[in-house]
């Protein structure tokens, strides 16, 4: 802290009162995080941002004050800094070897008895805590979190200012330009019957901004999605977004590498080691059962296909027939999993649409229980070859639906590293996801539909046949993976206005449909857009993940509840007649509908 003059109310905070200081008269302010009043004697927590000091209030004016005192009321103590008596030095503490004895204390504001004992905040209903946020905002791991997401967004904008990228906010207010949820919308007075809608994300001005020559642009931005959120999320949510002109992929790759490298250093202290690894959408799907595969730890999945024919087990060989697969894990070291452990495995898959858990164990240079009666010596011989087995590993087989049975033993894959704690405390693993589809099968209408958003560049090679086989297109479109959660998605995009039409006219849009709503921005790309891509990255779980919270909303300073409500606020809530009546709206009763307040 800068040296503070004479007449400051402060001339240290709570959290670096130290050993140094001893023989100093300091002073003070901060909350009465906890008081213990012992008739001659008592003894305040005094705690600010930086931490709490232990404040001795035993004689005098301060002593006959403290009854008075609440907690959470405001404090400011003059008072000399001593060191605590041999014996109550608390080594958890940062100020646990010194005290303040107070030679004067002022109350500079009381507190209202507290709804919750701030100290035992995380056993609260949430609602609760959300309503007395800055309650709950007081605790120091609360201080903390907002702490390191300062420390991220600031590590963020310093290092792409360092790099050219020029910060550029984009509009709030915006028209309807579906990404893929739904927007929130805002009437407009002035024009009758038209509304604005808050944007999913800056994508098509941040496009824009590359028509107009930024070359590299970014935003902390916030994005706004209109989503039922019964996981969780949150309607608004901040995104690094960043757009580069005349870039590759690897380009991207390579600069967002190195900020998130700042990032860790920065935020979490944590030292990444780049480039990550990168690997293919269809790999991860197959060897990890998911387009998010957490690679902290190994046991992928195996393909056993190859080897079923003739194997002389009649599941394996229907779920062939059936146009299925068999798949395995090779659990290391769980073939003393007991009975009832392999069936509580068992009932874990059957929850995600399997018939059954095979299993086989490794033992002496071959296999035994489960299933191994029932399978010929040569299939077994290729698996060992295949699977490199030592002996007390588990083989876990799941046969079926190929989707059903990747991400059924994805799963597994988790919940086994769950169990046995295969996941080194403190590691990390970032990783690039690439080469997705860039289309999927819409299932409510049977079209195509953009795997990402519809302004994602195909692979070069698929660029003639885009519309012979739309499955089968790859697009230069990657996500950033940490430690099994998507940080970030983003592509390099479509610059020409031709081929954005054909994506259009593929995803079941009309040339008048895609006029009405992208006109602006198929102009744009017609009047010389450059080559350009980019990326968005999570600030909320990026911060999630580097404090280890369980929550997006432990990282939000006023996050809203499951239903998109601030219990803090009160907000939604009904606007006034005046109100309505200069937008020329009115409210009519809900039509029938799932109520999702229920
Ligand atoms: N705008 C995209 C999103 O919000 C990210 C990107 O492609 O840059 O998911």
């Amino acid at each position: 802290m800068n040296p503070i003059d004479a007449s400051a109310l402060r001339t240290h905070r709570c959290g670096e009162i130290n050993t140094g200081l001893v023989g100093r008269t300091v002073r003070l302010a901060g909350w009465a995080a906890r008081i213990r009043n012992l008739g001659g004697v008592a003894f305040v927590d005094l705690r600010d941002r930086w931490g709490e000091i232990q404040i001795v209030c035993e004689d005098g004016a301060p002593r006959d004050l403290a009854s008075d005192f609440h907690l959470e009321s405001v404090l400011h103590v003059v008072g000399l800094v001593r060191p605590r008596p041999e014996g109550m030095i608390n080594v958890d503490k940062p100020t646990g070897a010194v005290e303040v004895v107070a030679r004067e204390v002022t109350i500079l504001n009381t507190c209202a008895p507290l709804p919750f004992p701030l100290d035992h905040a995380d056993r609260i209903e949430e609602e609760m805590r959300l309503k007395y946020r800055y309650l709950h905002l007081r605790r120091p791991e609360m201080a903390r979190n907002l702490q390191v997401r300062h420390r991220a967004a600031m590590a963020a904008r310093r290092f792409l200012s360092d790099q050219e990228f020029l910060e550029v906010e984009t509009p709030l207010l915006i028209k309807t330009t579906p990404e893929g949820a739904r927007d929130y919308v805002v009437p407009s007075r002035i024009h009758h019957g038209q509304f604005y809608a808050l944007p999913q994300s800056p994508q098509l001005y941040k496009q824009i901004l590359m028509a107009a020559g930024v070359d590299r642009y970014f935003q902390l931005a916030r994005c706004l999605r209109d989503e039922d959120l019964r996981k969780d999320r949150q309607p608004e949510h901040t995104q690094i977004d960043l757009e580069m002109s005349f870039v590759r992929e690897a380009d991207i790759f390579a600069l967002v590498e190195n900020l998130m490298a700042a990032i860790f250093a920065e935020a979490g202290g944590v030292v990444l080691e780049t480039p990550f690894p990168r690997i293919a959408y269809d790999e991860a799907v197959n060897r990890y059962g998911t387009d998010k595969p957490d690679l902290r730890f190994g046991c992928p999945i195996h393909d056993v296909d190859p080897l079923v024919d003739g194997c002389g087990f009649s599941v394996f060989a229907e779920a062939r027939a059936n146009g299925g697969t068999v798949r395995c894990l090779r659990a290391p070291g769980l073939g003393g999993y007991s009975r009832k452990q392999q069936d509580e495995l068992e009932a874990f898959v059957k929850k995600r649409g399997l018939a059954g858990l095979a299993r086989l164990k490794a033992t002496g240079g071959g296999f035994a229980g489960g299933i191994a009666k029932f399978l010929a010596p040569r299939f077994l011989e290729s698996l060992q070859s295949q699977l490199g087995c030592q002996d007390g590993d588990l083989v876990l087989f799941g046969a079926g639906p190929i989707a059903r049975v990747l991400s059924a033993l994805g799963e597994l894959r988790l919940e086994l590293a769950q169990r046995e704690a295969w996941i080194p405390a403190g590691a990390w693993a970032l990783t690039w996801v690439r080469d997705f589809p860039l289309f999927e099968r819409d299932e409510q209408t049977g079209g195509w539909a953009a795997c990402h958003h519809m302004f994602t560049m195909p692979r070069p090679e698929f660029v003639d046949s885009l519309e012979r086989d739309p499955g089968a297109v790859r697009a230069q479109l990657y996500d950033l993976v940490c430690n099994g959660v998507e940080l970030g998605s983003g592509s390099i995009r479509i610059h020409r206005r031709d081929l954005q039409e054909r994506v259009f006219k593929l995803v079941g849009m009309q040339p008048a449909e895609y006029e009405a709503k992208f006109g602006f921005f198929l102009e744009a790309l017609g009047y010389g857009a450059p080559p350009h891509g980019g990326i968005a990255l999570g600030l909320d779980r990026l911060v999630m993940l580097l404090c280890g919270a369980p929550s997006l909303r432990e990282v939000i300073a006023f996050p809203k509840t499951t239903l998109a409500a601030s219990p803090l606020d009160g907000s939604p809530g009904p606007i006034s007649e005046a109100q309505l009546a200069e937008l020329n709206l009115r409210i009519t009763p809900p039509a029938e509908k799932e109520d999702l307040r229920r």
